[in-house]
């Protein structure tokens, strides 16, 4: 039985805690504090723990969490993470607690970022800071267009995949999705309802990809209506490119 809970950390950091009946493993612990606190009150042993990328808020409990597992820390090749134990590339296969995961590598966020994709019980996505409920990550290292072929990437996958991304940034980005495309209905019913879940305190991660596609305009730069009702932004005599409408609108919400 597959269960998925998470630990938070520093404000908006989720530290996905996944669980089988073979174990427990952590992914991105940013801080040692909180998961120790927690492994204490749930008394439970960390067998594995996985790693999307280098930032220090997702790697900052490494040090100390290292010597308490009982497995391996396993993450992307990157010479800015130490203590990994297992280094992993773009379509190789990882086991933890009876689950398998596949590995994508999807630079942009970071050049070493990568996500972990599993279909052994259920579709799951971690995907740390790449994809957010209705947005995506700065573009802090890789180009615009390798962030957009890296999203392209996880759009490929199954659209009942539940995604598992890093921060509770949703609210926020529903706002900035909201000037995109005022006119989207789904966006603006899912809008209201992250609302309620906030103001309850209710995490609204995960999310799916099915929903995504629907409401997340970094993954509809592509689609006609998204393009349609910013054309009075840009010069829609030009025939822009995906990359190009990609980097528009990650600029913009940079800007704000
Ligand atoms: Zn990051």
């Amino acid at each position: 039985m597959l269960k998925i809970s998470y630990i938070q950390a520093y404000s908006d950091n989720y530290i996905w805690l996944i669980q089988t009946n073979e174990g427990n493993t952590l992914v991105d612990p940013g801080d040692a504090g909180p998961v120790l606190d927690f492994i204490q009150k749930e008394e439970i042993e960390i067998n594995d723990i996985l790693i999307t990328h280098h930032h220090f808020d997702h790697v900052g409990g490494l040090k100390t969490l290292k010597s308490l597992i009982k497995g391996s820390i396993i993450g992307p090749e990157s010479k800015n993470i130490n203590d990994l134990d297992y280094k992993v590339k773009d379509g190789e296969t990882i086991n933890t607690i009876g689950l398998e995961f596949s590995v994508i590598e999807i630079p942009g966020h970071t050049l070493d970022h990568i996500a972990f994709f599993s279909n052994t019980e259920k579709e799951v996505l971690f995907c740390g800071d790449t994809i957010f409920s209705g947005g995506c990550g700065r573009v802090f290292e890789g180009t615009f267009e390798q962030m957009n072929n890296s999203i392209n990437i996880l759009c490929r996958l199954p659209k009942s995949t539940e995604i598992y991304c890093a921060h509770e940034y949703t609210l926020s980005n529903l706002i900035f999705a909201k000037q995109v495309e005022p006119e989207n209905d789904e966006l603006n019913h899912y809008y209201d309802e992250v609302i309620m879940m906030r103001e309850n305190d209710i995490s609204s991660i995960p999310t799916t990809l099915n929903r995504e596609l629907q409401i997340n305009p970094f993954l509809r730069v592509s689609n006609a209506s998204l393009r349609e009702s910013i054309s009075d932004k840009l010069n829609d005599s030009v025939q822009l490119s995906d990359t190009e409408i990609f980097k528009f609108l990650r600029t913009w919400k940079d800007s704000l």
